[in-house]
């Protein structure tokens, strides 16, 4: 089946039970059990059926083997972590997620598991940076805030011919399977950060692992049950529900996001703007070949500084001023203070003038006016 279609039905079938059109919420902790020991289900740590729905959507849309579902993008990422041992080594991409750059730093590399960050977009960088504990080769695109690009499929073969193998895993939190399926360009692990475009309405955190190789998800689904950070059923519903709009929102974010980029882009108080669609973007050609549309991810530099960048997002009436991403509503932000207040000082610093976007689904003509009467106090020189 193609993607929409799986997208409405993938791990859906009418429920067993009583024929339930859409996936029943479990909201059970434990099964009975025919016999001693004989039960498809036991108990909802280790699964539960609305779960399994959601593993098996996120899965196939990714066009992967198995998909593990978690109760943040955090907890996904920590599970694959956790494949990890004293001395281990992780290479990043120099502008991760500022959640994922502490978890290494701050939790990880006390337990003497290391990551150095370099620019994916460089290959030579990559593998110069490459060591023989190399374990994980960790990697965003596009990435945030600067919608950076890296060539899946060119990161897949250089990590596959290296001595040390390690995994090459790519957080597709920014892009959605609609965008970009980064394992059927090589990758060997897919995380998501289900709360942004897969649940796609603001109102749940979730997390998802997809892969394909079997030894991988068995450990995998060993650390699921056995550290216990998983999803609860209303949320693997929520989850499941937002997916079925996808693509529909994936079309209309982008087509909103690449009209806004360009409008920016000849706007005079705007002096850059970041966003892969646009052709003077040094990986527009990478995500043109690797991903079916850009996203709704914009960010900008506002003339004036920071003192202005602030002034402008405190301005907008229908960009919402919050973090997070992904979702039917646009967003507004300035990194520097808010999402990326964690890295202030280390090497992934943003500059304080840079404003990001989360474009949503609404009629864009309404959100360039908004912007337009933000930026109005902003210089032009
Ligand atoms: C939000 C986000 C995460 C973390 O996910 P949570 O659901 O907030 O735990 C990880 N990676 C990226 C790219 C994100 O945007």
């Amino acid at each position: 089946m193609r993607f929409d279609t799986l997208a409405v039905h993938a791990g859906q079938p009418p429920d067993p039970a009583y024929g339930a059109v859409m996936t029943p919420i479990y909201q059970t902790s434990t099964f009975a059990q025919k016999r001693v020991g004989e039960a498809e289900y036991d108990y909802a740590r280790t699964a539960n059926p609305t779960r399994t729905a959601l593993q098996q959507c996120v899965a196939a849309l990714e066009g992967g083997k198995h998909g593990l579902a978690f109760a943040s993008g955090m907890a996904a990422i920590d599970t694959v972590l956790r494949l990890l041992r004293p001395g281990d080594h992780i290479l990043a991409s120099n502008d991760v997620y500022g959640g994922t750059y502490r978890i290494f730093k701050r939790v990880y590399a006390i337990y003497g598991i290391h990551a150095s960050f370099v620019e994916m977009g460089d290959l030579d960088n990559v593998r110069a940076a490459l060591q023989p504990n190399t374990r994980l080769v960790w990697v965003e695109t596009p990435t945030n805030p600067l919608l950076k690009i890296a060539d899946i499929a060119a990161l897949a073969e250089l990590v596959r011919s290296h001595a040390a193998r390690p995994w090459l895993v790519v957080d597709n939190t920014f892009a959605s399977p609609y965008l970009q399926q980064p394992l059927l360009l090589g990758a060997d692990i897919v995380v998501h950060s289900a709360t942004k475009y897969l649940g796609g309405h603001s109102d749940v955190v979730n997390g998802v692992i997809v892969l394909n190789d079997d030894a991988l998800h068995a450990q995998l689904k060993f650390l699921q049950n056995a550290v216990g950070a998983v999803p609860g059923p209303f949320d693997c519903f929520l989850v499941l529900r937002g997916i079925k709009t996808l693509p529909l929102r994936m079309e209309r974010h982008s087509a909103n996001a690449q009209r806004i980029a360009e409008w920016l882009a000849a706007h005079p108080a705007v002096s850059r703007v970041f966003y892969p669609g646009l052709p003077d973007h040094p990986g527009h050609a990478t995500a043109r070949r690797q991903m079916r549309a850009f996203g709704g991810m914009v960010s900008f530099v506002v003339k004036g500084g920071a003192a202005v960048a602030r002034q402008v997002v405190e301005r907008t009436r229908l960009f919402t001023l919050a973090e997070s991403l992904g979702g039917v509503e646009s967003l507004i932000e300035v990194p520097a203070a808010m999402t990326h207040a964690s890295v202030a000082d280390s090497p992934l610093a943003v500059d304080p003038a840079l404003i990001r976007l989360s474009v949503g689904i609404e009629d864009v003509d309404d959100l360039i006016d908004d912007l337009a009467q933000a930026l109005a106090i902003a210089p032009t020189a």
